[in-house]
């Protein structure tokens, strides 16, 4: 096990920076997940802590050891890709034992290792079958396999469940939050779903562009957004923004509802209410909202309703019974006191006390 440091870490491919100067502590044993959209730099910057990119400037540490220069094989980190990357020809027995074999490590201790990483990942029936005779899932563990033997310091995962389909990709995902509990190694997964990173991570780095948008945990970056790039990101359904104005000490949406928010800014301004789904229930500073209904979609024992706020539309996760048709107008409650407030340009405006 060991922590990994980025500090001052820059990365250009030419003349392109696509890492600008980026700061981390990652704590030994944690599960750290980097997610952001495609483009942000989550892979290069996995790809650098691995030593598959090279470092523009600043550096990288594992377990306190500058490893910037450092070869991939010196670093103790195992990495798990996307495409699995097994020998087709080679068993899964062979395939797990591949790297020990290379580091010329005794049959005896690759069989035993081999048997061991077998048993974590329940693959002990399939260790005599090619690649091409196992499933999505099961090739991946295999993968997952061939990391777990070499005994890293640190785990590296580069989207790994990309390729499987919905429902494998949930039944892996608890696979991998199972092996993190069981090993209790240093983890750094890197995905663009932010429904993977909440609910895996101990830690979440919302990448942008190149930068960090926020640390924190998943309930930290769920209920303190510290941007609207961040509160929209983080959430399914996503948060919903409504267009206002502040002015005189009140937050007056664009259909006339208002509340008083004392303190939120200096001067009179345009400004993006942020209300999740489930806020949409009667609260201690409640308002009403009345919207228009476009469809109602039944989940169970919960329902998302889509409506038309001004030329917005809103989600609302709402638990009511009666019932709710298309082109209806319903007034519906909300509580005021969880929303959080940004300007158009996306910082978060928070009441001075
Ligand atoms: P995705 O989710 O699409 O994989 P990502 O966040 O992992 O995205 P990166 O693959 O790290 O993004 O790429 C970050 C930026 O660096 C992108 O703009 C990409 O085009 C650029 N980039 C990546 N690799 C190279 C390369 N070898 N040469 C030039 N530019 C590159």
């Amino acid at each position: 096990m060991a922590s990994v440091e980025l500090a001052g870490v820059v990365k250009s491919f030419g003349n392109f920076p696509v890492i600008h100067g980026l700061d981390l502590a990652i704590e030994d044993g944690s599960f750290t997940v980097f997610v952001g959209p495609s483009g942000c730099g989550k892979s290069t910057l996995l790809r650098m802590v691995a030593g598959l990119e090279d470092v523009s400037d600043g550096e990288v540490r594992i377990g306190g050891s500058d490893v910037t220069d450092a070869d991939p094989v010196a670093r103790g980190i195992a990495m798990v890709f996307q495409n699995y990357a097994l020998y087709p020809h080679m068993s899964v027995r062979q395939n797990i034992g591949f790297p020990l074999r290379m580091q010329g490590v005794d049959r005896k201790t690759v069989a035993q290792r081999v048997t061991e990483a077998a048993e974590v990942l329940q693959l002990q029936d399939l260790l005599e079958r090619k690649p091409a005779q196992l499933s999505g899932g099961q090739r991946q563990r295999v993968a997952i396999g061939r990391a777990i033997v070499r005994n890293p310091d640190v785990f590296l995962f580069d989207e790994p469940l990309s390729n499987l389909d919905a429902e494998l990709r949930v039944s892996m995902r608890v696979e991998i939050a199972k092996l993190h509990k069981a090993l209790g190694t240093t983890m750094i997964y890197v995905t663009h779903d932010q429904t993977e990173a909440m609910t895996l991570a101990d830690k979440i780095v919302v990448l942008r562009a190149g930068r960090i948008e926020q640390v924190g945990s998943p309930a930290e970056l769920y209920t303190n957004p510290a941007t609207l790039f961040v509160a929209g990101f983080i959430g399914s359904p996503r948060m919903n923004f409504l267009k206002a104005r502040y002015a005189d000490g009140r937050i007056e949406l664009a259909n006339g509802v208002s509340w008083p928010v004392p303190s939120l800014a200096e001067q009179p301004l345009d400004i993006l209410v942020g209300l999740r789904p489930e806020h949409f229930v009667p609260g201690p500073e409640g308002v009403t909202l009345p919207l228009a209904v476009d469809i109602v979609e039944y989940l169970g024992g919960t329902r998302y309703v889509y409506a038309t706020l001004g030329e917005g539309q809103v989600i609302i996760e709402d638990r009511g019974a009666e019932d709710m048709a298309s082109g209806q107008i319903h007034d519906f409650a909300v509580d005021i006191s969880k929303a959080l407030y940004f300007t158009p340009a996306g910082e978060r405006l928070r009441p001075i006390a």
